[in-house]
């Protein structure tokens, strides 16, 4: 399997709570490196172009606020599979759903408010790491 990169975010519920190293940790453990990494407090607006794809869910308002209501931390993923690998540490989106040992088990509070973003696909992973993260950024 190649090794791909995914771009991941610690969401506001997760920075609240002080849980970027437990999540890290997470990461580090499956195999996953963090190439890249930033703590940043997005605009509404910023968060809005960032899920443009669910723009016409009826939960985008609400989380867009979500996201722009507290620092998130962007970072850079790299492994093997590193996409799938990710998703699968996350777990399922609703936290009640999400297997046991995953970070969204574990830490994630509601549908919403649960803890991680990952990318879903290579060619969403290469637009949304480009979203927060220049070449130079990226070291490896
Ligand atoms: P994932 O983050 O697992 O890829 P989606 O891409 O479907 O999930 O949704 C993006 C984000 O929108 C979710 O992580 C979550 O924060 C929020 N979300 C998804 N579904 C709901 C919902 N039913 N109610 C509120 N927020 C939701
Ligand atoms: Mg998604």
């Amino acid at each position: 399997m190649a090794v791909e990169r995914t771009l991941s975010i610690i969401k506001p519920d997760a920075t609240n709570r002080n849980l970027t190293g437990k999540i890290n940790a997470k990461f580090e453990d499956a195999g996953l490196r963090i190439v890249a990494q930033k703590r940043i407090q997005l605009t509404k607006a910023q968060a809005g172009e960032f899920y443009a794809v669910h723009k016409e869910r009826p939960f985008y308002d609400e989380l867009c606020e979500f996201m722009a209501s507290a620092p998130v931390v962007v970072q850079v993923l790299e492994g093997e599979g590193a996409i799938a690998k990710n998703r699968d540490v996350m777990g399922a989106t609703n936290p009640a759903d999400a297997a046991a040992g995953t970070i969204r088990a574990e830490f994630a509070e509601s549908v919403g408010e649960n803890s991680v973003h990952g990318s879903d696909a290579p060619e969403t992973a290469a637009v949304e790491i480009a979203y927060f993260f220049s070449g130079l950024e990226l070291v490896g």
